[in-house]
Order: structure tokens, then C-alpha cells, then sequence
């Protein structure tokens, strides 16, 4: 569905928003480069994570691994080691795979256009516009919870977010705010913009360049955008650990490809009979997923002899881990607060 709207001089706003974003936007390390190994990393990071939070990530990130060649030889343990804190491991294993994939399928040269990076393992839409707009000046709005906000706000336009096609209908109305040439800059406007003074509350609509014509602040109705219907529920999921010790040694194995935490480690979730003599109730903590509210119960198995330690780790798949060894390993975020309380 196109949008409806004819007579708004879409262009105007959009050069408005160009000339705040040359005085006024912010001031990052990856704006200075359009190399697009860079502006990748950093998209995927800064994807679920805030510039401040994740800034000092990136930088560590690039640092150790500063092009396609050496993340995509680098070991997966190390490259979830360097992702530790930002969550959401799957973006860093994807990162891995794609790195690989490009060595693979595009002769190790980082792909040019929309199309091809859209091939990538873990690029989306957003992710796909934001490099080839940034780093090849390809005319593709990058559309993201910033440009529905920020654009169903100034034209006050009732189009539902949660709609299947409102990725298509708000990329046509960016299409006809971009400036010529002007891709990357426009997309960046928008996601500063959006993060910094159109924010979901509170947006300083005092200093906002479009606050001349925006409606939703002109007509007193900011609140009502956007339009939102539809809202996932998360369901509930319970787990048990055991962290099983020995002296100063306890277990730890990685996870497969299941549905959450990929290829993270984690302590066993399941002891024979005989170890139940040794248990100790510690806490349970309560941790939410996007999709998920976990309830996890942690308990202690404190072992007295070394044969049932070893013979259990050996049969189970294992590994005997010291606090060194574990501290070079990514845990998930509640299992990693355990291990910072209780070795
Ligand atoms: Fe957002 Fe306010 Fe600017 Fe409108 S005037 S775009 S609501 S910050």
C-alpha cells in the first residue's frame, strides 16, 4: 500500500533533517569510515544495544578483529568471548558465519550491493539498507522502530507498525523525503533523530528541526503515534541448574544450537540420584528474553569424592573448569551473575 499522502512537501522535510544532521548529529568513531566491514560490526552491534553501552564493545571488537579475514578464522569461543555483555549471542555467531560466507561466496570481498549483503547470514532488511546506503549511496531508506516513530508522527499518519506491510508503506514515505544522493546521511539523520529528541517518550519537540511540520506535535497528539496494535505475549519457561564442584573445579558444557543461548556454556541441568545427597538449594532469579520469561533455580552440588566428579563429567560430555578457564568463556547473563557470586 502506497501512502496516501500528495500535497506535503515530503522533500523539504527531508533536506531539513539533512541540515540538523551536519550541525547536530552525533559524533561516533564508525561515521568517520565507509568501510563496509565496519559500518556491518557495528550495525549488529548497535542493532539491540546502546551507542553508549556498546561503544566501548565495538572498539575492543574491531581491535582484535579488524577485518573479514581474521573474524572469519578467528574461533567461535573467542568471538562470543569478545561479544560478553551485549547479549543476544546469536548476532555474534551469525557475524562468524557471514564472515566466513563472504570469504566463501564472494571471494572474501565485502558484498556491494542491497541484494547480495541481504545474502549474508543474520542481515536483515534494515541491517542490508543501512550498509549499502551508507557505504555504496544506494537508495534505500533503512527502516527501523526510529522511522515509524519519527515518520507517523510528523505527517500524524494512523498506519498500524505492527502491520505486515508497514515495513513497505514507511519505506515509500522515506523514499520520497531522501534528498538525492544522499542515502546515508538520511538514514543516519533518522536514526539520530529517533534516538536522540524523537524519543518513544518524552521527545524534545522543543528543539526538533521538523517541529514546524509535524503534525502529531502541532495538533497536540503526539501520544497516539504510532500506531500500534499487535503485542507478543512472552510465555514462561522454568529452569534448573546444578553447579557441580569438586574443591575449586565445577562443570561446565556449550550448548548446542537449541532455541535460546547458542553455543553459550552452561552448568548441568540435570544429576544422578547419588548426587542428590550433596545438593543445596541457592536462589532462583527470574530473567526475561524477548520472547520468554525464564524462572531459573540454581542449586549447589558440592562433591566429596573426585572419581564421581570425574566419571560424571567424562560420561556427560563435560568439561572440569577452573574460574581462569570459565572467565575465558561466554555464559548466559544470569548463569555468568552466578558465577561472579558464588566462585
Ligand atoms: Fe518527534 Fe516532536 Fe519532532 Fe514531531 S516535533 S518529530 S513528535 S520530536
Amino acid at each position: 500500500m502506497k501512502p496516501k499522502k500528495q500535497n506535503a512537501d515530503f522533500l523539504h522535510v527531508g533536506e531539513k533533517l539533512l541540515a540538523w544532521y551536519e550541525i547536530s548529529g552525533r559524533d561516533l568513531p564508525f561515521r568517520k569510515t565507509k568501510d563496509p566491514y565496519k559500518i556491518w560490526i557495528c550495525e549488529i552491534i548497535f542493532q539491540q544495544t546502546r551507542i553508549e553501552q556498546g561503544l566501548n564493545h565495538y572498539k575492543n571488537f574491531i581491535k582484535r578483529f579488524p577485518d573479514l579475514e581474521t573474524l572469519a578464522n578467528a574461533d567461535t569461543d573467542e568471538v562470543l568471548l569478545y561479544w560478553k555483555g551485549l547479549g543476544y549471542y546469536s548476532r555474534a555467531l551469525n557475524l562468524h558465519k557471514a564472515a566466513k560466507q563472504i570469504i566463501e561466496d564472494f571471494n572474501g570481498k565485502f558484498p556491494e550491493n542491497y541484494d547480495d549483503i541481504l545474502k549474508l547470514k543474520g542481515v536483515g532488511k534494515y541491517t542490508a539498507a543501512a550498509i549499502s546506503s551508507i557505504c555504496f549511496n544506494e537508495k534505500i531508506p533503512a527502516v527501523d522502530g526510529n522511522f515509524y516513530r519519527v515518520l507517523s508522527r510528523v505527517f500524524a499518519d494512523d498506519f498500524d507498525i505492527s502491520n505486515s506491510k508497514a515495513f513497505n508503506y514507511f519505506s515509500e514515505l522515506a523514499l520520497m523525503m531522501m534528498p538525492k544522493n544522499e542515502a546515508g546521511h538520511f538514514n543516519e539523520a533518522m536514526m539520530d533523530l529517533g534516538s536522540e529528541i524523537c524519543k518513544p517518550k518524552n521527545p524534545k519537540c522543543e528543539i526538533c528541526p521538523l517541529n514546524k511540520n509535524c503534525i502529531a506535535f502541532n495538533t497536540g497528539n503526539i501520544q497516539n503515534f504510532p500506531v500500534k496494535s499487535k503485542k507478543v505475549k512472552p510465555t514462561d519457561l522454568e529452569l534448573t541448574y546444578y553447579f557441580v564442584e569438586f574443591k575449586d573445579r565445577f562443570l561446565i558444557r556449550q550448548r548446542n544450537d537449541g532455541f535460546i543461548w547458542k553455543k553459550l556454556y552452561e552448568f548441568p541441568t540435570e544429576i544422578p540420584d547419588e548426587f542428590e545427597n550433596y545438593i543445596t538449594h541457592q536462589k532462583t532469579v527470574n530473567h526475561k528474553l524477548t520472547h520468554k520469561n525464564l524462572t531459573i533455580h540454581f542449586y549447589k552440588v558440592s562433591l566429596n569424592s573426585k572419581k564421581g566428579f570425574e566419571e560424571f563429567a567424562v560420561k556427560n560430555g563435560f568439561r572440569i573448569s577452573s574460574q581462569d578457564d570459565a572467565a575465558l568463556k561466554s555464559f548466559p547473563k544470569s548463569l555468568e551473575n552466578y558465577l561472579a557470586e558464588n566462585v
